[in-house]
């Protein structure tokens, strides 16, 4: 660990927390030490020899992101440290910097810890803004431990600064659920006034999707399932909610939902389970896209050939964002345009989060008081 200035940004603390940057006692996990789990809490030590470029971070709340119930049942097709800490969307204060890491941040900067930990920043990917893609990038809670813990190591060159107006609670799920959404609207390429359909809109990238999209002047046809989430996203000004579970004819009634009947420009794909993707080509209107986000594992995009020729529609795929997407999502969250839903529970309640976010009860996002 080397001796570090401390930061120069001024911030009224939102949480006395934020003001204790001494490590002190023991680290606080949540870890899986095989796939399907269980997790379970433990204390170890606190990791304090830095490497060049890390910082040590001080994680006060996490979302839970379903990504983090993905890799820990095993869902895709790639391996995952093990054991691991899982959570990326981690909001905290820096407390110590490895070597040449102060060129990034500073001790006492409110960051955050996002899917993409480090990137090498010198590919033709990174180069050109595409940091996700880089082949040397690192995922927190996947390659890398992430945030399910009171002190995480992680790369200062990927922190993301958290805006002084934003409550660390509010932007811990904007740095994935919400760089993520707002990415994969820029994707879409609409323009004001035309219309977007959100499959998986009350869910913790959905919900949030909504008001970005709203944000941007686009008109949104939200798709999920139950009275919470319907109330949910009719209140975050979706104009039309479609519960997927009672639709008689999902393609119809979203076609219906636009003023010529011909469906919405865009479909931004953000549910977690394989359904959603099935009608999707179906349901936009000729010359639309679909933005596929949810990672259901275990899934294909079917598109016919001769109606993806006809209908002349596009298929792209988004993945996260950017450092700049991150920085960009948390201002427009710190300037009030876009608020997350979210419960506070404590990070020994994570098993229970899982098996509730397995079974569909969330609406909006629940974010873990690390120390609860
Ligand atoms: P979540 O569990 O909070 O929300 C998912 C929502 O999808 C729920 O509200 C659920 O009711 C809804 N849903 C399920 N099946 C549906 C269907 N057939 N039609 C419409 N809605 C349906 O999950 P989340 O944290 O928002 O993550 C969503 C997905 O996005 C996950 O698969 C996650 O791994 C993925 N993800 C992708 C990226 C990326 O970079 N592409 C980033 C983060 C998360
Ligand atoms: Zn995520």
């Amino acid at each position: 660990m080397a001796p570090a200035a401390t930061s120069s940004r001024s911030h009224a603390a939102q949480d006395p927390r934020e003001q204790q940057l001494d490590v002190s006692g023991q680290n606080r996990v949540a870890i899986f030490d095989k796939q399907g789990g269980p997790v379970s809490i433990k204390d170890v030590p606190v990791q304090k020899q830095l490497k060049r470029g890390e910082a040590l971070v001080r994680v006060i709340y996490t979302g839970v992101c379903h990504t983090d119930l993905h890799a820990m049942l095993g869902d895709w097709p790639l391996d995952n440290k093990l054991p691991l800490v899982g959570g990326h969307e981690g909001a905290g204060v820096v407390v110590a910097l490895g070597e040449g890491a102060d060129q990034f941040v500073k001790v006492g900067d409110r960051v955050g810890i996002k899917w993409i930990a480090t990137s090498c920043l010198n590919c033709s990917f990174c180069r050109t803004g595409a940091e996700p893609n880089c082949p040397h990038a690192q995922c927190s809670g996947f390659s890398v431990d992430g945030s399910f813990q009171k002190y995480a190591v992680s790369y200062a060159n990927h922190l993301s600064i958290i805006p002084d107006a934003l409550p660390l609670d509010q932007a811990a799920p904007i740095l994935c659920a919400g760089v993520t959404v707002y990415k994969a609207l820029k994707e879409a390429q609409l323009i004001p006034g035309q219309y977007v359909a959100i499959p998986g809109a009350g869910g913790g990238l959905g919900h949030l999707a909504i008001q970005y999209a709203v944000a941007a002047g686009y008109r949104v046809i939200a798709i999920d399932t139950g009275a919470d989430k319907k109330q949910l996203c009719e209140s975050l000004g979706a104009e039309k909610f479609i519960d997927f579970k009672t639709s008689k004819s999902l393609v119809d009634d979203i076609k219906a939902a636009t003023p010529d009947g011909f469906g919405p420009q865009a479909a931004v794909v953000a549910a977690s389970g394989a359904a959603a993707y099935e009608q999707a080509l179906d349901y936009i209107r000729p010359r639309g896209v679909l933005v596929a986000v949810g990672l259901p594992g275990n899934t294909d995009i079917r598109a016919n050939v001769f109606f993806t020729v006809f209908r002349s529609v596009r298929v792209v795929g988004s993945y996260v964002g950017n450092r700049q997407d991150a920085q960009e999502a948390l201002e427009i969250a710190a300037s009030g345009k876009v608020r997350t839903h979210f419960k506070t529970l404590g990070l020994s309640q994570l098993p229970q989060v899982y098996d509730d976010m397995q079974s569909g009860k969330i609406a909006g996002r629940i974010v873990l008081d690390i120390d609860q």
